[in-house]
């Protein structure tokens, strides 16, 4: 979602012209992108698929969304020569694309085996923490979503981070598929290792981004930090909790995903002992 001036100041969020769509595009050595064309308030200009080269064919990390353009696009941009589909978590904006890549190239499919992608297909390959593919190592980042994925080129230190870490906004953490606890435990892992290029889903690259890890993490914590405040003036309903958190949201689907974010931490807080449900969704301060 959107953040203001006050919060840009802490959080360094970076921003791009609309891209040509189905254009790839060099944005390092041996790496591609061809961004989809599935613009929105959630998705920025659209899902970013990478092609990183490799032996046999060039991996694809995150097809898409099922668009033909874009996978025409893909197929054109490789040749049809795909030695691997990854697959970073199980929304529609990143594997939509992916059986339908697989007809045209006949790569195989590296995914979570939990939902939600396990309700979309089942994997040729299951990822797993410290997995390899090529020059690329699976790091399991759950939060955004219980099965998501992010990979590390570590000979130039590349992050594919998927939408565990956005470069252009904060990423939500969705309560029925992400968990507060996990994602903000993800972006401690990543505060800890040492890659320097972060190539997320959507927006553009980042360099350097330890800083801005810090950032995001400061960003969920300040966010606890109001929910328990504002929770201290009695019990408060989610639209309450919403307009009193993110009072300069006015886009319907950004409130939406606002409101989700405040459930996320509640949820945590709940499991935490620290917040009650007494009613469905009105919470209230607990001794
Ligand atoms: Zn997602």
């Amino acid at each position: 979602m959107t953040h203001h001036k006050k919060k840009s100041r802490t959080i360094d969020f970076l921003h791009e012209e609309v891209p040509e769509y189905g254009s790839p595009v060099t944005v390092l050595d041996g790496v591609r992108r061809i961004v989809a064309r599935n613009p929105s308030v959630m998705t920025y200009h659209g899902t970013n698929t990478f092609l990183v080269e490799a032996a046999g064919g060039d991996i694809v990390i995150d097809p898409g969304p099922d668009i033909e353009a874009h996978v025409d696009a893909i197929v054109s941009a490789t040749q049809g020569k795909v030695s691997a589909i990854l697959v970073s978590h199980g929304h529609g904006d990143h594997v939509g694309a992916a059986k339908r890549l697989q007809e045209e190239t006949g790569a195989p499919i590296h995914a979570a085996s939990l939902p939600p992608v396990a309700n979309t297909l089942t994997p040729d390959l299951p990822l797993s923490d410290g997995g390899r593919i090529g020059d690329l190592s699976v790091i399991a980042t759950p939060g955004h979503t219980r099965d998501h994925f992010c990979f590390a080129r570590l000979d130039d230190g590349l992050l594919f981070s998927g939408d565990h870490v956005l470069t252009w906004s904060s990423s939500i953490v969705s309560p029925t598929h992400g968990d507060m606890h996990d994602y903000m435990r993800s972006l401690e892992l990543l505060i800890a290792r040492d890659e320097t290029h972060l190539l997320p889903g959507h927006g553009p690259m980042k360099v350097e981004p330890r800083a801005y890890y810090e950032g995001l993490l400061n960003l969920r914590q300040r966010r606890e930090d109001a929910v328990l405040a504002a929770l201290l003036k009695g019990p408060q309903t989610l639209p309450q909790l919403v307009r009193r958190i993110y009072p300069h949201q006015t886009h319907e689907k950004a409130i939406w995903a606002a409101g989700q974010n405040l459930v996320a931490h509640l949820s945590k807080l709940v499991a935490e002992g620290r917040v009650g449900e007494k009613e469905h969704q009105v919470w209230h301060l607990l001794e």
